[in-house]
């Protein structure tokens, strides 16, 4: 049931002059997230109000501290706020159990880490099937949905790989892979480049631009990097919890076009550890996984 189109808020966003007339993916209003630390409490997040729409790239910016991950978090329904509202598709999912987040987490988002979070001891294809299971795929689909997931981010000739045989940059791929096997129409993605050098960083922008166009599939990711947020379509920013600038991406920059220009990185020649040639690291853990 999802009869409930909301009203728009007072101040429009800056990418939805076309789209007034859809449900919005995601509709906060309101919402704020109190951590409570027993002594003190830390307000995570104070009145966050956002539409995004089906078909937006959205990039979350904002210094250390100002509420993105919280706001990930709750957007992808592994948190929920301590206040106001979430309508995800139309429905309210700001009051559900652990359960019934959980199970419209596996049926509409696909969530992407910084730091992959791919088990070490399970080839690629097994990593991106996992969440088949817990979706309730029958058997005989799952390692089809697997191969297919894997050959969209350019790794089917991988699948039998383990993590620590895949550079950073592929680990991220298997990854989001991982994130689409269940077919989400939302695609949130913590700081996924976080961990990555800079021409690494392009691939994996190149493959989300991928999704967002081709497949309309509506992506929210977080970076603090100016140069990755050009790749989005639209830029929110944060600070001490509250959403301070929302606008459209002028000079948008086409990953496609950008990589061509980049200096080459010959993935085939990187045993693990596969993080040679890091031009801009900042030390956030090598790729290699044990
Ligand atoms: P960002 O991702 O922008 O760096 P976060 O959303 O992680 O920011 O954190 C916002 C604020 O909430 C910070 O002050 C952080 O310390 C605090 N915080 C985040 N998660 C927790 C938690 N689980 N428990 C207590 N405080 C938290
Ligand atoms: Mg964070």
């Amino acid at each position: 049931m999802d009869s409930r189109t909301p009203s728009s808020h007072a101040s429009r966003s800056a990418a939805d002059q076309t789209s007034t007339q859809t449900t919005p993916t995601i509709w906060l209003e309101n919402v704020h997230k109190t951590y409570d630390l027993g002594e003190i409490q830390v307000h995570a997040l104070r009145g966050v109000s956002l539409e995004i729409y089906p078909g937006e790239f959205v990039a979350v910016m904002g210094a250390s501290g100002s509420g993105k991950s919280t706001l990930m978090n709750i957007l992808g329904c592994l948190d929920r706020p301590s206040r106001g509202k979430y309508l995800l598709d139309g429905k309210d999912v700001s009051g559900l159990t652990k359960d019934e987040l959980a199970a419209i987490r596996s049926r509409k988002i696909g969530f992407v880490f910084q730091q992959f979070n791919l088990l070490p001891r399970t080839s690629a294809l097994e990593n991106v099937e996992l969440p088949t299971i817990y979706a309730g795929i029958p058997v005989e689909e799952r390692d089809e949905r697997a191969r297919d997931a894997l050959n969209r981010v350019g790794l089917a000739e991988r699948a039998g790989h383990y993590p620590s045989q895949l550079s950073g940059g592929q680990q991220q791929r298997v990854a989001i892979a991982r994130a689409l096997v269940n077919s989400p129409s939302l695609l949130l993605a913590d700081e996924p480049t976080g961990n990555l050098d800079s021409r690494t960083s392009v691939e994996i922008m190149e493959i989300l631009q991928g999704l967002n166009d081709e497949h309309g599939l509506t992506v929210v990711i977080v970076t603090h990097e100016p140069d990755i947020a050009r790749y989005a379509k639209r830029a929110i920013e944060f600070r001490d919890g509250r959403l301070r600038k929302d606008v459209a991406i002028q000079d948008r920059l086409i990953a496609k076009e950008v990589l061509p220009n980049l200096p080459a990185l010959d993935e085939e020649d990187l045993g693990p550890p596969a993080n040679a040639a890091s031009t801009d690291s900042n030390n956030g853990g090598a790729p290699h996984q044990e």
